[in-house]
């Protein structure tokens, strides 16, 4: 009998491994598609925040950016001396209308509490900040200019993590696991991502298809943030000289992963310009679609043991954070297996008995 099994070699499937290795345990991960071609993390713009609604989705961000910051000193190994996620950490700016402004204030006192070091301030004072935007609408902006958010670059931080595991023992196979009683293991870990429904059918998280375009513009606006405008759903942040835009229409049941470039023109470009004046002169350059892990019952994880297995034990569901929770997440799961409880940030609010029981627990701020 194995020790630890994870199914889905993903970025959760890799930090978990990455942890249990690190604490002693026996493991391996199944993984159907090792080129990653339609995993969700390659395809995801490598965001790392702290500013949400709920405490632990703040935890886990500030988590994230203590770990991103270690990863030359965690994630060496012989093979990987150098290892890097080629992390920008711009900040993130938040802007909301006056309809999402009253739960922006109630969201700024667990920043307080959580000691998350955002700043806020009206949307008529936000020109001293950042001159490039116009204002128009805005009610309030929250950002952070400390380097304690930002992005990386998933790809790589991925191959650290792989590569960090593989040298603490854990062993990669390649394997579609149709069912879950396949697998003989003391501990049997479920990662798969927008596909975890194939596995275990209680648990509401689905694909959702997203867009993102990669745009250039004659203006480079050196040290921009990632901006997530509340007023339309759009988001975009740098990406070299270029910059990446993702569209505020998802869709479930895609029939494939082609961009949607008719939003482009439609959508993107318009709330691009409107917030951003010098955007009016943007050229498309590319753009690609990826799946969401979406939580349908409350865009929330769902962590933890499956209480109607003695060994299953799951986490997805993380509807657009899925990389910046992965360190947390992976750490979370390590606690549980080995000592039965959260040591560190208490996730039991995540929990599987949540989504069986239909009680939603929703995280508003979804990009
Ligand atoms: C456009 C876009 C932008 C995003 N932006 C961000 C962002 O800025 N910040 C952020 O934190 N997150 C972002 N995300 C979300 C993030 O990518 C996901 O939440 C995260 O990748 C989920 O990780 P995962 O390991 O659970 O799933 P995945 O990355 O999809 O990995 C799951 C793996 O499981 C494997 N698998 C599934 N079923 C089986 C099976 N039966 N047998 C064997 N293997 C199996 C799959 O092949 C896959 O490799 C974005 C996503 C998209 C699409």
């Amino acid at each position: 009998m194995d020790d630890v099994v994870i199914v889905g070699g993903g970025i959760i499937g890799v930090s978990s491994a990455y942890f249990l290795a690190k604490a002693g345990r026996k493991v391996k991960v199944i993984e159907k598609d090792p080129t990653y071609k339609t995993a969700s993390f390659p395809l995801s713009l490598g965001g790392f925040r702290r500013q949400f609604l709920q405490k632990e989705n703040i935890l886990l961000g500030k988590f994230a950016r203590e770990f991103i910051f270690q990863i030359p000193h965690l994630l060496k190994t012989k093979k990987n001396p150098n290892p890097t996620a080629s992390m920008v950490p711009n900040g993130y700016l938040l802007l909301f209308g006056p309809e999402h402004a009253e739960e922006q204030y109630k969201a700024l006192e667990n920043h307080k509490i959580c000691d998350a070091g955002t700043k806020n301030v009206k949307g008529s004072e936000l020109s001293n900040y950042f001159s490039y935007i116009n204002t128009k609408g805005i009610e309030t902006a929250t950002f952070t200019d400390n380097q304690t958010e930002g992005w990386i670059d998933p790809f790589l931080f991925h191959s650290a993590l792989k590569s960090k595991a593989v040298d603490l023992g854990a062993e990669f196979i390649k394997g579609n696991v149709k069912s879950l009683s396949e697998i003989n293991a003391k501990i049997i870990i479920s990662a798969a991502g927008c596909w975890t429904k194939e596995l275990l059918e209680d648990i509401p998280v689905e694909p959702q298809k997203h867009t993102v375009f990669r745009v250039k513009c004659p203006t480079h606006i050196s040290k921009m943030p990632l901006i997530g405008d509340l007023t339309t759903g759009i988001y975009c942040r740098p990406e070299g000289k270029e910059y990446l835009a993702g569209s505020p229409k998802s869709v479930f049941d895609a029939k494939d992963l082609e961009p949607a470039w008719e939003d482009f023109e439609e959508l993107v470009w318009p709330a691009l310009a409107l917030r951003i004046p010098v955007f009016e002169e943007l050229k498309l350059t590319g753009g690609w679609a990826g799946y969401y892990d979406c939580n349908r019952l409350d865009h929330n994880a769902v962590v933890g043991k499956h209480p109607k297995f003695d060994n299953v034990y799951l986490a997805t569901g993380f509807t657009g954070r899925g990389v910046m929770q992965a360190p947390g997440i992976g750490r979370a799961l390590s606690e549980l297996i080995t000592t039965g409880a959260y040591q560190t940030i208490d996730i039991s609010s995540m929990a599987v008995e949540r989504v069986l029981g239909q009680k939603a627990r929703p995280e508003p701020y979804v990009l």
